[in-house]
């Protein structure tokens, strides 16, 4: 069988990269691991000739060990097409020195799609492998993003249905009309009346609540999740940043071995941590710099060595990484351990318990090539503004805040490693921010989204992306609400459990 996965919490061992992307989490909580980070085994100069399917392939392989060649290219073909508006997927822009890798050309124009596309085939593949015979129910927590971008994946997918929670109060226009008018007879859309980390807490507990399980079994369904949680999201993320590298060797922008720097907009820690697999692959990258907004629990934790999520909950104009709980670092802490499994579960516990936890020197000194920022919302808009007067490009607020971390790393650490920014969503889809940052407040003021979005075009002769088209008269077909301790009566009723 190759390659396995392990609970983070010790609790699961042996478990099949396919069984895994089918569990989602593991059954006492953690994430699941591969027992070892493979490293890459074709040269670069090959990888600097392959299409983004080709080398989707060749790091895949090396983690999906159970999947046949076959299956997997299969998937890769089905995911990886016209749904994206460019051949090359995920092009490289260079702006300002460093070089913007976008991962919006999916068809719900944000980062999420790189995964998601490919996801609802990985999963329905697995269930055909394990002979699963019950309808996978998938869970998700969204800040924005995740929501339509699985939805879009597993709509109409036979054999599964998709229920998504998103924070009422906490996602863009944009973002909150893609998915209230998201088609599909499989799918559902709870707004919660709470933030992402309520909404991400409820999943989590919905996939541990062993009654529920039952009742489901029952009834047919079994849970998975869409999350950067499932393994299944982490492995295709690894992709474009071999992908990245191995067109700037291709491009001469690099020399062969040259080393990089990546800068990420992080939330919930997955997007990182797969350029830090990509990294323990081989792939030559220096620092990983972990870019956070006003909630900079990460921020913080990198340059103290605590983690503390007591803290205010702030809703900012980069929605997407609106988060306090960072799910994907329980992976790093975990390799960080040396995989040991209790001594993780046992901060896990501190954090669930106490809020906090402190690593160990030695973890610290093992995860030393992390470096820590955070952009508020005025740098971030500043950014924004003079990276498109100086060169007509024109970012969103995610990547804007990484555009801001960037620039003051480079400026304190005196480090002018080449550089690529994982520029994580379309513009349009936070267009009131993105146009209050470059024309002023009054440029927005009684507008409405639309009136706004075009506004954004005129100015900056970007295209308004189909997927903002799409929505601009469809009808509203989700109404559901909740309060945060309603999650589990709002599933059974979805599912008719009651
Ligand atoms: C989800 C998201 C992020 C954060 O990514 P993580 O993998 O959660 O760290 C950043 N930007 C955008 C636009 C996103 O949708």
């Amino acid at each position: 069988m190759g390659l396995t996965y392990q609970s983070t919490r010790g609790g699961e061992t042996g478990v099949s990269a396919s069984m895994a992307i089918l569990q989602g989490l593991a059954k006492d909580g953690g994430l699941f691991m591969p027992t070892e980070i493979p490293k890459l085994d074709v040269p670069m100069e090959r990888l600097s000739a392959m299409t983004y399917q080709e080398t989707a392939y060749e790091v895949m392989k090396l983690f999906l060990t159970d999947y046949t060649q076959e299956e997997l290219k299969s998937c890769i073909a089905r995911a990886y097409d016209s749904k994206f508006d460019t051949e090359e997927i995920a092009p490289l822009a260079k702006a300002e020195g460093a070089y913007f890798l976008e991962l919006y050309h999916g068809c719900t124009i944000a980062f999420k799609d790189m995964a998601l596309s490919i996801l609802p085939h990985l999963m329905t593949t697995a269930a055909k492998k394990n002979q699963v015979d019950k309808e996978i129910v998938i869970l998700t927590a969204t800040s924005g993003d995740t929501g339509k971008a699985a939805m879009a994946g597993f709509a109409d997918v036979p054999g599964t249905r998709i229920i998504v929670f998103y924070p009422k109060d906490g996602v863009s226009k944009v973002q909150e009309l893609q998915m209230r008018t998201q088609k599909g007879e499989n799918t559902s859309v709870v707004a919660i009346h709470g933030n992402f980390d309520d909404a991400q807490t409820g999943v989590k507990k919905l996939f541990g609540d062993k009654e529920l399980e039952a009742q489901l079994a029952a009834k047919g369904f079994q849970f998975s999740s869409a999350n950067s949680i499932n393994i299944g999201r982490l492995v295709p993320q690894i992709v474009y940043y071999v992908y990245a590298y191995a067109k700037l060797l291709a491009n001469e922008e690099i020399k062969q071995g040259e080393e990089i720097n990546v800068v990420v907009p992080t939330g919930n820690f997955g997007n990182i941590l797969a350029a830090y697999f990509a990294k323990r692959m081989g792939l030559p990258i220096k620092n990983l710099i972990c870019a956070s907004n006003d909630n900079k629990v990460l921020y913080d934790f990198f340059t103290t060595g605590t983690y503390d999520r007591k803290r205010e909950f702030i809703l900012t104009n980069s929605p997407s990484m609106d988060i306090l709980i960072s799910s994907n670092l329980e992976r790093l802490i975990y390799l960080s351990t040396g995989c040991d499994g209790a001594a993780n579960e046992a901060l896990m516990q501190e954090l669930s318990a106490k809020g906090s936890y402190t690593v160990t020197r030695d973890m610290r000194e093992f995860m030393s090539d992390f470096k820590g920022g955070y952009a508020t919302q005025e740098e971030n808009a500043a950014v924004i503004k003079k990276m498109f007067d100086r060169t007509g490009y024109l970012i969103d607020t995610h990547t804007g805040v990484a555009a801001a971390v960037y620039g003051q790393y480079r400026a304190e650490s005196g480090d002018h490693t080449k550089t690529v920014i994982a520029s994580t969503a379309s513009p349009y889809k936070f267009s009131n921010s993105v146009m209050e940052a470059i024309a002023g407040p009054d440029s927005v003021r009684g507008r409405d989204e639309f009136e706004v979005v075009d506004a954004l075009s005129s100015l900056s002769k970007v295209a308004v992306p189909k997927a903002v088209e799409e929505i601009r008269n469809a009808p509203i077909r989700h109404n559901t609400e909740c309060d945060v301790d309603k999650m589990k009566a709002t599933v059974k009723d979805i599912l008719e459990c009651v």
